[in-house]
This record gives structure tokens, sequence and C-alpha cells, in this order.
């Protein structure tokens, strides 16, 4: 089995463990509040941990390389890359070059699949998306302003792809999210013989298949049908099988609208003669809905969430539905970012739901 937990988090210096968007030389840098106790944290957790910065300064004779590696090695980094380049000589470690990632990777044996990098730059998350690596901005240093440059539409190609997996506010709420992150992959990987086989199944991303639409449509009116004598009138299909032109898990995601929770167990049973498991809120952790899943063969099928009435997510999903359904620009960047997602989260289905949030709610937010 893969263990895609974390390996090791590439660090930047300036604006994302201190000081600001002016270079602070080494002796006079003050790291943000926190800061140190977060390194401290994610050695605490087994990872291992490198500095990742650009340091013209050393090319122009106004710090030396040993001056850099004694600071971050006193704040607690297992090793120091640094690029003591200027801009324009060509050098292959300067960021949004990958060089520092990749000698990094050589020189300890770690595979950049499982590394992170945290910068507030967005060169930073070039360098992390051209390696391999999970990409996180911080809005500290400059990383506010290039989240704005982003939204405003102020990068193109390699830059405007290189949108991070994940936005926090600050390197402490990085390193909280990828700790979590990396222990519910652990938790993922401790496989409970218990557990039916399609509750621990690998996702797989499909091609599109216009037949998802169909079979979504299908089913949602099936359910209807089936559910009806339940005061239950309203059966979406929503989800990536919905968006036609989307790859996909191939499982078709259905929500219904219950006018109450107080007939559940009669839903249930419906439910579970067609084939339908009840997860219940324990278990499924989601305390805004009831979750079912469709089982044939080992397999999951379909989920189906039932919502109360003024549920809020119930129109966020219709909503990026419909939105995405008119935009292809945006099937495309989604379908990105799936595919990273779940090459990084294989095993977790889970962490893979939650790393997609940051993605909807900003075409919601449009
Ligand atoms: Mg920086
Ligand atoms: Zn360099």
């Amino acid at each position: 089995m893969s263990h895609p937990t974390l390996q090791a988090v590439f660090l930047d210096r300036d604006g994302t463990l201190g000081g600001g968007d002016e270079m602070i030389l080494p002796g006079k840098f003050e790291c943000y509040p926190s800061a140190l106790e977060s390194i401290a944290s994610l050695r605490a957790a087994g990872k291992r941990i490198y500095s990742f910065t650009n340091q013209p300064v050393i090319a122009r004779g106004q710090a030396c390389m040993e001056q850099f590696e004694q600071e971050l090695q006193a704040f607690g980094f297992e090793g120091a890359y640094v690029c003591p380049h200027e801009h324009g000589e060509g050098c292959a470690c300067r960021k949004p070059s990958t060089g520092m990632l990749l000698l990094a990777a050589e020189e300890n044996g770690l595979d950049l699949h499982r590394c992170a990098v945290v910068g507030d730059r967005w060169t930073d998350m070039i360098a992390a998306k051209e390696a391999g690596c999970l990409g996180i901005l911080v809005r500290t240093g400059a990383g506010q302003a290039e989240l704005d440059r982003y939204e405003r539409g102020g990068f193109s190609e390699r830059w405007q792809e290189a949108y991070p997996l994940y936005v926090a506010e600050d390197l402490n709420e990085a390193v909280r999210w990828l700790l979590e992150k990396d222990r519910e992959e652990r938790g993922a990987t401790l496989t409970d013989p218990d557990w039916p086989a399609w509750a621990t199944e690998v996702i797989e991303i499909k091609p599109a298949d216009p037949i998802w639409l169909e079979k979504g449509t299908q089913e949602a009116e099936h359910v209807k049908k089936l559910l009806s004598v339940h005061r239950i009138s309203e059966v979406e299909h929503i989800g990536s099988t919905s968006i036609p032109g989307l790859p996909a898990k191939p499982i078709l995601d259905l929500m219904a609208r219950i006018p109450s929770y107080d007939e559940l167990d009669d839903v249930i049973a419906a439910l579970a003669a067609q084939d339908w498991h009840y997860i219940p809120p324990e278990l499924d952790g989601v305390p805004s809905r009831r979750f079912f899943v469709k089982v044939k063969n080992d397999k999951r099928q379909c989920h189906l969430h039932l919502m109360l009435p003024n549920e809020e997510k119930w129109d966020k999903q219709l909503c990026f539905r419909n939105i995405l359904r008119e935009r292809p620009d945006l099937i495309q960047e989604y379908a990105e970012l799936k595919s990273k997602l779940a090459e990084h989260y294989k095993d977790d289905r889970e962490a893979y739901t939650h790393a997609k949030t940051d993605f909807v709610q900003r075409v919601l937010n449009r």
C-alpha cells in the first residue's frame, strides 16, 4: 500500500518565516510569532524541514552563505537550500526554478510528491507545482498582494496554473493544516480488516464520460420515486459527474431535501432495500447531512446527501454545478487540481474532498 504521508516541508524565509517585503540580513531577521514553535512541531511530528530561499544579497557581497546557514540551523532547519545568485544570472536554483527542490530530493532521498512548499510568493508556488510538491501560500509578506494579483487576472500561463493547494493566514496555520492532513492520511493507511472494501477503496479519477450525466439523472429520478412517500420531492444530481467534460471519481452524487429527520428510520429502510448503506453522522463526521452510499460489487456507485430545508450547502452545490456547466475554462482548472490532489490523497477520500473546498469557495465567490 502506498503511503502518501508528508515527508518534508520546504519553507521560504522572507515574508513566510518572518521579516517582510525587504531583505533582512541574518542577525537582524526576526521570525513571526510562534513561527519557531511551528517548525518545532513539524520536527516533533517526524517531518524534515528545509529552507528554500533566494538570497541575491550573497552575490552582491552583503552577506555570505554561512551566515544564512547558521541562522536557519538555529531556527531548527535540518538543511538550508539557498540560491546565492542574482536575477538574470541564469542559475537553476533561483525560484521559480526547481533546482533547490531537486537538489534537496537527491541529497536527502526525498519523494517530492510527498513534500510541501510554504511560501508567500507566486514564484514559490510555481517551483512547488513544477517539482510536484504541495504548494501552500501564506498571506503574510507578499502573500496577500500576490493573491490579489491572481484574482485580478494578473498572472498567465505557468503563473496562472500555479494556484496553491491551500491558502493559509500565516505559517502557523499552514503547519496546522499540513499536520492535520498528515494525521488523516496516516489514519487512512491503518487499514482495519473490519471495514468493507468499498469504505477504503482507492480514489481513481476517470476521464469524463457522458454516461454519468444520464445515469445521474436516472438515479435521481429513481430516488425521488422511492422516497416520495417520505415527503422527499427534490433530488438533484450534483458533484463532478454532473458537470459534462470534467474527469471524476466515477461515483454519482445526489442530494435530496427532507422536511425533517423524524422519519429517517423509514428512509434508511427504504434505501437499504436498494443497496444504499447508511453512514451514521458519528462516522460520517458531517453534521449538515445524512449520508448514504450505494454499493454494487464492493464498489461505491452513488452517494446520497440528505439535507434539511434551509441548509446552505444545498444552494452552494447547485450554484457551483451551474457555474461550472457554463465555464469550460474553470472545468479545465478544476480538472488539473483534482488530478493533482488525487495523486497526493490516493488513499484518503476525506482529505481529498477537504482539499478541494478552497477551489469551490473561489468559484462561489466570483
Ligand atoms: Mg518570500
Ligand atoms: Zn541560484
